[in-house]
């Protein structure tokens, strides 16, 4: 048995928000009203607290910089969603935003890795050991070019996203939805 430090094994569960832990719309989750979780999607989250998994979101919110609705808005629908999760005993344990407008180029708006590599440096691991799910085409691009494992789900854009995939001939693992996904890695044995 290599004697591995705990340190070198640690993973990191990263999910990106729309159309992963929440529904998505065409038109922006604008309000907190319209903010709904897909069924199972926060237990997932608990499920990773509680084995002691670090979990992180990596997610753009260029609405408010577009002028689609308010930064006030913005912050009211993320603590609706911290609120529920807490509510089922659970937490992110960071949360990278990118705020910026398209137009700003940012080194941080997904599909560029800017997030993910601001999440190793916060939780202090290794994002080859990491897991990024998303439901759209730019967050595999950013977990591939962070060189962290991109799963696909397919809620939110998953299904259009899924036909990108094959007609650029890439082949992820891809799941139904955040609990399937978490369901499959708790019961696969881990080398
Ligand atoms: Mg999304
Ligand atoms: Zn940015």
């Amino acid at each position: 048995m290599l004697n591995n430090s705990p340190k070198t094994l640690k993973t990191c569960i990263i999910v990106d928000r729309d159309g992963v832990i929440n529904f998505d719309s065409p038109d922006y989750i604008k309000t907190p009203d319209e903010w709904i979780p897909i069924p199972g999607s926060l237990e997932a989250i608990v499920k990773f607290n509680q084995a002691g998994i670090p979990v992180a979101m990596a997610t753009n919110q260029a609405g408010p910089a577009q002028g689609k609705f308010s930064h006030e808005n913005s912050e009211k629908i993320f603590n609706k969603m911290l609120e529920n999760l807490k509510n089922l005993g659970g937490h992110f344990d960071y949360i990278a935003q990118c705020k910026h407008h398209p137009e700003d180029h940012c080194e941080c708006r997904k599909p560029k890795p800017g997030l993910l590599i601001e999440i190793s440096k916060k939780l202090n691991i290794n994002l080859s050991n990491c897991i990024f799910i998303g439901d759209s085409l730019k967050d595999i691009q950013a977990a591939q070019s962070a060189g962290v494992k991109p799963i696909l789900v397919l809620t939110g854009n998953g299904l259009k996203t899924q036909e990108k995939l094959k007609k650029i001939n890439l082949s992820i693992d891809i799941y139904l939805n955040l609990q399937q996904f978490s369901e499959h890695y708790f019961n696969t044995p881990k080398i």
